[in-house]
């Protein structure tokens, strides 16, 4: 299974001393959750978060649940604004979340089809209807976008 590395992940706890310090060697794995999800801890100040936290799936304003959500809707070719209707998020919220997913294409990728089951084709689907529908997209997103789409199609 590809997972998250622990020396990449970073203390989101605001009140530890390492807070977001990238490889002060706090992070350790510590169990599983009952999603069976790997669970680290941050040694420093003792908070266990599961390994989507401080990834492209932890955000402020939304559940790990409801990103998901999110990307199964754009794999139906659900726009911002009908996924702003269906989830009564704001659409600014929405474009946020799409944007950031694309910024971490590679890692979205992996994570749709192995944690939720997602399959390549439809994840490629995905990003070409992302790409189509996000104008705003920059260049750079959208090479990153091209390189997850064109590398799958060599599996
Ligand atoms: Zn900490």
């Amino acid at each position: 299974m590809i997972g998250p590395n622990s020396k990449d992940l970073i203390c989101l706890n605001p009140d530890c001393r390492d807070y977001r310090k990238r490889n002060a060697g706090n992070i350790i794995k510590k169990g599983f959750n009952t999603k069976g999800n790997q669970m680290f801890k941050c040694k420093t100040c003792g908070v266990r978060f599961p390994e989507t936290k401080g990834t492209v799936f932890y955000n402020r304003h939304l559940t790990e649940e409801q990103i998901i959500m999110i990307c199964k809707l754009l794999v139906e070719k659900n726009g911002v604004r009908a996924i702003e209707r269906i989830m009564e998020i704001h659409r600014d919220t929405v474009s946020d979340v799409i944007e950031d997913l694309a910024r971490h294409a590679r890692e979205v990728t992996d994570y749709l089809i192995t944690n939720v089951g997602l399959t390549q084709i439809q994840v490629d689907e995905m990003w070409s209807f992302v790409k189509k529908n996000k104008r705003k997209l920059s260049k750079e997103m959208r090479d990153l976008i091209d390189m997850v789409i064109a590398g799958s199609t060599q599996l």
